[in-house]
């Protein structure tokens, strides 16, 4: 445990990795270490940025990643990357993971590459990704990025743990190609429209005029702040300072009229509620009487001898039973 703690707090990359490896693991004995060294991390009081990157494969997040966190570290800033992929586990090779990433990046002394855990559903790997976080910041990592594959849910799950989302968008390639849907352009607090270079350039202007003004349709966020649109190439490494400068001043402005802390005290919340509702499944779960009784109740809602409403208080008051014993 000091082993880690000493090596969290000087930095040390090889025992991030470590204490990360212990904060993914499964296993009953591993979460209870990784919960007690959790619980010994000193408070983090630097100021960090969170940063959720989403977009389809092949809009180009990778080189975005790497072009983005090559740029803060010239800027002295240490950037960990992270990334929430529940494809991994259904396509048996990860989309993020299937070939050599961020290799420019991952060579940075100042940056800290850590591809998604493989396996698992997301509800656990959302819960582990922001405890990493939590890591990497007390790792002295000034900026997190947190890249997940733009297909469904996981958009969801990042946005609930990073202070500001950027989706990447393709010019031309049609919002029904890209699967945008109304909502992720909602949850989305910065577009960024992606590989505006050489015949792309002109394409990329137009897509940005269009959807600055779709943008307008929605409503202000809480936050006060309106969603702009840039534009980026990776390639040629143009428009990353445009876009750090939006992020700056995103958090100038939410700082201000306190969102940026409400948003974050929100988030610690939603996590503290996500805590107790896994435990308590797992909990019901594991009692040998309610799992059986579960398994007669689904046959029964499948059969259509029950209500699923009647099943789930039988359910619960089996559980209630089972609490006021012990
Ligand atoms: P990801 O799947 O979203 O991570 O996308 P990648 O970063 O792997 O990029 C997908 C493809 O687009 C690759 O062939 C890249 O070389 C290409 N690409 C990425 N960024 C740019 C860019 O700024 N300009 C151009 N022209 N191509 C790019």
């Amino acid at each position: 445990m000091n082993e880690y703690l000493d090596g969290i707090s000087r930095g040390n990359r090889v025992v991030l990795a470590k204490a990360l490896t212990l904060i993914e693991s499964t296993l009953e004995v591993d979460r209870t270490e990784a919960t007690k060294l959790l619980g010994k991390l000193k408070p983090v009081i630097k100021d960090t940025i969170r940063i959720g990157i989403t977009g389809v494969p092949g809009v180009g997040k990778s080189s975005f990643i790497e072009s983005f966190g090559n740029m803060l570290t010239k800027q002295n800033k240490k950037v960990a990357v992270l990334t929430v992929d529940p494809t991994s586990q259904l396509s048996k090779g990860s989309i993020l993971g299937d070939k050599t990433r961020m290799e420019n990046l991952s060579k940075n002394p100042a940056a800290f590459i850590r591809p998604s855990p493989s396996g698992g559903a997301l509800g656990g790997t959302t819960l582990r990704t922001r405890e990493s976080i939590l890591l990497c910041e007390a790792a002295g990592f000034d900026v997190i990025l947190v890249e997940t594959v733009g297909v469904g849910q996981s958009e969801i799950a990042v946005k609930g743990m990073v202070d500001f989302f950027l989706l990447l968008i393709l010019a031309g390639a049609g919002d029904a190609l890209q699967g945008i849907k109304r909502g992720i352009m909602e949850m989305a607090d910065g577009l960024v429209i992606t590989k505006a270079d050489g015949d792309n350039k002109k394409k990329s202007a137009e897509a940005r005029a269009e959807y600055q003004q779709a943008l307008q349709l929605f409503r202000t966020d809480e936050s006060g702040w309106s969603p702009p649109v840039l534009t980026c190439s990776a390639l040629e490494h143009i428009g990353m300072e445009e876009i750090w400068k939006m992020i700056l001043s995103y958090k100038e402005k939410t700082s201000k009229n306190n969102f940026w802390k409400l948003n974050r005290q929100r988030q610690s919340v939603n996590w503290f509620h996500e805590y107790v509702e896994q435990g308590m499944m797992t909990e019901i779960q594991q009692s040998p009487r309610i799992g059986k009784l579960i398994q007669k109740l689904e046959l029964e809602v499948i059969q259509n001898n029950q209500l699923p409403v009647l099943a789930a208080e039988k359910l619960l008051a089996a559980f209630r039973r089972k609490l006021s014993s012990t």
